[in-house]
Formats: C-alpha cells, structure tokens, sequence
C-alpha cells in the first residue's frame, strides 16, 4: 500500500489546528494531529518541507520503519516540534491500518484492558463559591474527577482560569502578560481545598495543577500539608528539566504528582520512572511522537507502577483525543484522560465517533482513530496567530508559564 499524497491542513475553529492527511494507492487515507500550541507553522512547515516529500512512495503499513526513519534519520533528533511532526505521521498510519484491516485502532494495540478510560473535568473559576458549583455540577454528570483552580486573591489573572475581560496585552506586545506571587498562591491553595473538600466530600477524585512555578521544597510544603485531602494528583510542581528535582519533592510529600505534558520523548522521564518519583505520566500522544511513541513510554513504566494520565487542553484536536481514547481503553497502566471541550466550531471541520460515557471517554465503533476532516469546512477557518500568556513575578522577572 504506497503513499501517494501527503498535506497539511492549517485550520483555526475556535482555536488552531494543523491536521496531516496521509492518502494511499488503495483509496484509503489517514489523518494525524500535529498541533502545537502557539507554534502552530513550524510544526506545519516541518510536516510540509520535510517529511511530506519523503512520504511519497513509501509502504503506509511499515509504521515502525517509517517512525525510526524520522526519528533516526533526522540527525536533529527530539524537541516539541520535530516530534509533534512525528506523531503527525505516526497518527495518520495508525488511521490508515485500522481502515485497511476494517478495525479500531484499539484493536491493533492489544485489545481492550477496558471499556474506556476514566477523564477529568476543569472546575475553574475566579470565585471559590464557583470552583465548588462547578465540581458538584461536573459530579452530577457523572464525572469521577475533576481538576481544581481558583484565581489567587490578588492576582488579576492566572493560567487555567477564564479571564476577566478580553484580556491586558502590553503596549505593543501580541501576547499577554500576568502577574504571579508565589507566596500569595501557596498561601491560599491549602485553604482552597480544605473549603472543596468540606463542600464535596471525597466521593470525587480531585487533581490540582501547579503549573511548573515552585520550587522543590514550596512542592513537597504543598503536597504535605494537601496530604490528608487525598489528591489523585500534584501536576507540574517544578519543570521537570531536571529530573532529580523531584527526588527532594518525593522525600517530603506521599501526595501523588504528575508531570510530563511538555515531554516529547522516554528520555525526558527515564529517571522518573525509574526512580519512582512520579505516579503518573502527563505525556500526550500529539506531544511525544504519536502513539508507536507513547505505547514505549507507558511499557516502560508499567513495571514501575507508574501510570499514564495524558495532557488533553483543548489545543490537543479531536483527532489526538480519538488516537488517545483507543491508546487509553487499550494501555494496561492508563488510568485518566484530561479532557476538555472543544470549542464548538471545531465541529464543523471535525467528525469524531468518540464519546464521554458516565465520567469515561469511550471509543466508538469505526476503523482506525474514527475521526474525519471536512477539508472544506477546514478551509472556512483562517489560522491566527496566537499565544500562551508570559507569566512576570512580582520583581518583574519572567517566571514560568
Ligand atoms: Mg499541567
């Protein structure tokens, strides 16, 4: 089966998405996500320049070759872009297999280790009274579990949480800035969920995200002192560019943590794994080089005891979230799924079988990832530039978004 055609699909429906869609001599085509938040063209460009010429002519079976190939042959190996490019490819040939061979995807990966994989909810809010609102309402439909952010009181705006207007953007500058006290937040963060868990009580799971802006002992002062309000998990305490950071995370807190959603490769948290410091991966198929990728990642931590809990922000498509539903149901050490809802125009341009089941996302029944792309409709929504917000501390200093 060769490959006959590759092109990448630039939408922006609600938000930006670059889709690559793979097609075959045999009529059948795949389709892969290579979305990067705020980076969206260079993914785009790498697909485009790159690796869509190589494509041409190659065996659309030989996924594993094709992923070394990219990998290996690149010389520049790793980084969010190359191998977001990477999963790009890897998505589409999955795709492409299930159809050939008439079978979800799920099913090229062992079969199911269950029916679907149980996802978490966003409750975030600038008032408190909100957060519980939302966490009660996400419990009543449902869900198991559920993120929990509230703006710090004296902060204006903050990461995760809705803004209050359109948003301050710097005298000439595109992106926006926000102010951040890590004081102020490690102040308030315990009360928040001493006043959750007393309105919610302990029949959810809830998660917190930190968002990489502690340092190693602010991390492990936080995880003990949420200890006894029984966290599924502790996210993004500290960047993790330093793996042993959380060595000394570890040796002060049994709160759960969870990091990984800006990994792109095993080798960003072999020593994680390895020496347990973490319960769960945050990894993302679309982010660490597509499914071949992710399934050697979550087999290197099985034995570990560490599990799989994937990035899902809604910049993930509809396509990455159908290639992790399959991944999900499938992978024996994945236990949660971040979801959120796209934004509604996304669709439009997308047909997606996948669905939320009682607080679980559950496969449907098509071959392959059992996503679609209307190219038409695609077309309709021009890409805008957009960024992540840059974080300043208090002194004025860039801090970490
Ligand atoms: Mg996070």
């Amino acid at each position: 089966m060769k490959i006959t055609g590759a092109r990448v699909i630039v939408t922006s429906p609600g938000r930006n998405y670059v889709t690559l869609k793979i097609e075959t001599d045999e009529g059948i085509y795949g389709i892969g996500d290579g979305t990067l938040n705020g980076r969206e063209l260079a993914v785009a460009s790498y697909l485009q320049d790159h690796l869509c010429p190589m494509l041409i002519g190659r065996d659309a079976r030989d996924i594993e070759d094709t992923w070394q190939l990219f990998y290996r042959g690149a010389y520049w190996r790793r980084g969010p872009v190359t191998m977001a490019a990477i999963a790009a490819v890897d998505v589409a040939l999955w795709d492409i297999k299930g159809k050939a061979l008439d079978t979800p995807v799920w099913n090229l990966l062992g079969g199911r280790s269950r029916d679907g994989i149980m996802c978490y909810a966003h409750a975030s809010s600038r008032s408190l009274e909100d957060v519980i609102e939302q966490v009660q309402r996400y419990t009543a439909e449902g869900y198991k579990a559920v993120r929990v952010q509230c703006l710090v009181p004296g902060l204006e705006e903050m990461y995760g949480i809705p803004r209050a207007g359109a948003g301050r953007t710097g005298i000439g500058l595109p992106y926006v800035e926000q102010g951040w006290s890590t004081e102020k937040y490690l102040r308030f963060a315990p009360k928040m969920f001493d006043r959750v868990r007393a309105a919610v009580g302990f029949d959810v799971a809830l998660l917190h995200d930190a968002h990489h802006r502690l340092t190693p002992s602010q991390a492990g002062w936080l995880g003990k002192r949420l200890e006894d309000h029984q966290l599924l998990w502790l996210e993004d305490t500290v960047p993790a560019e330093l793996q042993a950071s959380y060595r000394v995370i570890r040796q002060h807190t049994t709160t759960p943590l969870a990091v990984g959603e800006v990994f792109n490769t095993l080798f960003d948290c072999e020593q994680l794994i390895r020496e347990q410091l973490i319960d769960y991966i945050r990894a993302s198929i679309v982010h660490a080089g597509g499914i071949s990728h992710l399934r050697k990642i979550a087999a290197f931590a099985e034995p570990y005891g560490v599990r799989t809990g994937c990035h899902g922000a809604a910049d993930l498509s509809p396509v990455t979230m159908g290639a992790a539903v399959h991944f999900g149901v499938a992978t024996y050490n994945a236990a949660v799924q971040e979801y959120n809802v796209h934004p509604e125009e996304a669709s439009d341009v997308f047909d997606w079988d996948w669905g939320l089941k009682d607080g679980f996302l559950v496969p449907g029944d098509r071959p392959g990832i059992g996503v679609d792309i209307d190219e038409k409709a695609a077309a309709r929504f021009e890409y805008e530039r957009a960024y992540l917000p840059i974080s300043r501390r208090e002194d004025g200093s860039v801090g970490n978004y």
